[in-house]
């Protein structure tokens, strides 16, 4: 397997900001698996589907014709500034929850590692624990809550945050949670260039035992 560095963690967290600093610092390629669910969420909403009906979203999922870089497009339309709108964020937790539609996005995010020239920095939840086990290094961010709401603020209102944490920390298939041997960062005041310190510490300490 090409080297994978997987990092999990709630919204809010700093997965985001932190796994971009580290794509950069390691030459890695960047996967942002929340912005597949996300382009998902925006085709189905298009397509008047209904976020709890599992078959007609699985089918979706695995037929998408999806680009994730530079700009996220599905079936050649551009849906990068769609992502992030309240309605995908009120609906995407839902689309995620269901199996059929995890196991096509998860089979994706293998391959898409597995054509990387150098290596992958996986970023959402499961990463660790459901589709890269087997990763070099896994990290877990976590921080308080009111930071969390703090840091989506501009983006999502704190109810949003709470409620998206509740549903992917309860839902059946991959719930949100810190993997065995995961590295875990409390990134609560600390600046992302140190939180990549961090993790750049876990991983010399991995790859040399
Ligand atoms: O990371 P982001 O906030 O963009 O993720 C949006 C939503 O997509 C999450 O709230 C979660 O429901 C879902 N998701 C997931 N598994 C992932 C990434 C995202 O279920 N690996």
């Amino acid at each position: 397997m090409n080297a994978v560095v997987a990092i999990d963690g709630p919204a809010g967290s700093g997965k985001s900001s932190v796994a971009h600093a580290l794509a950069d610092a390691l030459g890695y390629s960047l996967l942002d698996t929340g912005a597949m669910y996300r382009a998902l969420t925006v085709e189905a909403l298009a397509r008047g589907l209904d976020p709890s009906d599992e078959g007609a979203l699985g089918q979706l999922a695995r037929s998408l014709d999806l680009v994730l870089a530079p700009r996220v497009l599905v079936n050649g339309h551009d849906v990068d500034d769609l992502l992030r709108s309240d309605a995908v964020n009120a609906a995407v937790s839902q689309v995620a929850s269901h199996r059929e539609v995890r196991t096509a996005m998860v089979d994706r995010q293998r391959q898409w590692a597995a054509r990387q020239p150098v290596g992958t920095v996986a970023e959402g939840r499961d990463t660790t624990t459901v589709v890269f086990p087997e990763a070099t290094l896994k990290v877990y961010l976590t921080a308080s809550l009111e930071e969390r709401q703090r840091r989506r603020g501009d983006d999502e209102s704190a109810e949003s945050v709470a409620r998206r944490d509740e549903v992917d920390a309860t839902r059946e298939v991959a719930p949100l949670r810190a993997a065995t041997g995961a590295c875990v960062v409390d990134t609560t005041d600390v600046a992302v260039a140190d939180v990549v310190k961090e993790i750049m510490t876990c991983l010399a300490t991995r790859t040399s035992s």
